[in-house]
Order: structure tokens, then sequence, then C-alpha cells
């Protein structure tokens, strides 16, 4: 089973699980899927994992990611629904976004909320080309995608139980 964040062309966002991806490819090609909030089958995948560890141009993307670092003393509310995503989900792809946030966390730079200007500044080449990952908004995200910079989201879920 997989996890896919989607969201439909009005923008709304949910999760949903597919058997693998080839299912939710063939799905989605015959408009299978219908948007959990408004129900238009025009929808498609906001979750991309980071492809990390490769060396070149895929080493330097940037990822960013859904919920802010757990260093906050009470958990956000969107620390709390990815705790408890997290806890639903099944324990190999608990395990498997656990190695990718270890991964992310070793390979590149966390830039906290200033993941939008940073992806924006590498990708006009003011800054450094490196791995970066933070948190940003949606509406950010949408602009960084309208925009042609390539990132991955991924849910930063708690470590731990
Ligand atoms: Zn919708």
């Amino acid at each position: 089973m997989i996890l896919y964040r989607l969201r439909c062309a009005k923008g709304h966002e949910f999760d949903s699980w597919f058997k693998d991806s080839k299912t939710y490819e063939r799905q989605e090609k015959k408009s299978l899927i219908g948007c959990a909030v408004c129900g238009t089958a025009k929808v498609e995948r906001a979750l991309m994992a980071p492809r990390i560890g490769k060396k070149g141009k895929d080493a330097a993307l940037p990822a960013a990611v859904e919920a802010p670092a757990e260093a906050t003393a009470t958990p956000s509310a969107e620390q709390q629904q990815m705790a408890a995503l997290a806890r639903q989900m099944p324990k190999e792809l608990r395990e498997a976004l656990l190695k990718v946030r270890a991964e992310v966390e070793k390979n590149c730079e966390h830039v906290g909320d200033k993941f939008a200007e940073e992806a924006r500044k590498i990708h006009y080449g003011e800054s450094d080309k490196r791995g970066i990952y933070g948190e940003t908004s949606d509406e950010e995200a949408e602009a960084l995608a309208e925009e042609g910079i390539e990132f991955g989201r991924l849910p930063w879920i708690p470590r731990g139980n």
C-alpha cells in the first residue's frame, strides 16, 4: 500500500491509499479518482519524495517538508495531524518515511521557513546549488511550482511512537 497526498484542480488536498504506484497511475489516467472535497476527477499528486542521495543535478533538488521540525514545546495542529497519520500508516511505510527524513536531515541544509526564498535563489543562481529542506505554505509551494522550481514534498512524520 502507498499513501499519496492528492490535490484537485481547485486546490483541495487529501490523502488516499493505493495498492501501488501503478494502480494510482491507472486510476488517475481513467479519471477514477475523485476529490474528497468537491468530487472533481482532475486530481494530481501533491506528495513527492525528494530525489536524494544521487550525484549531480538530482542531488541539488530542494525538498519541502509539510510540518515544522519538532523543536516547539507544544505540537502544532499540523504536527498532531502528522503524528496521527503516522500512527495509522503501515509500519513499513512509516519506517520508509523516517529513513527519507534521516537522509534529508543528513544531506540537506535546513533553512526553516525560508524554504521558498532559498529555493528561488538557488533556482535563479543567486545562491549555491545545494540540497535544502524546510517548511513552506501551500500557497508558496504552488507559486514555486508555477515558476518551474523543482522540489519534493513529504510528510514529516515524528520520530518514535
Ligand atoms: Zn476538490
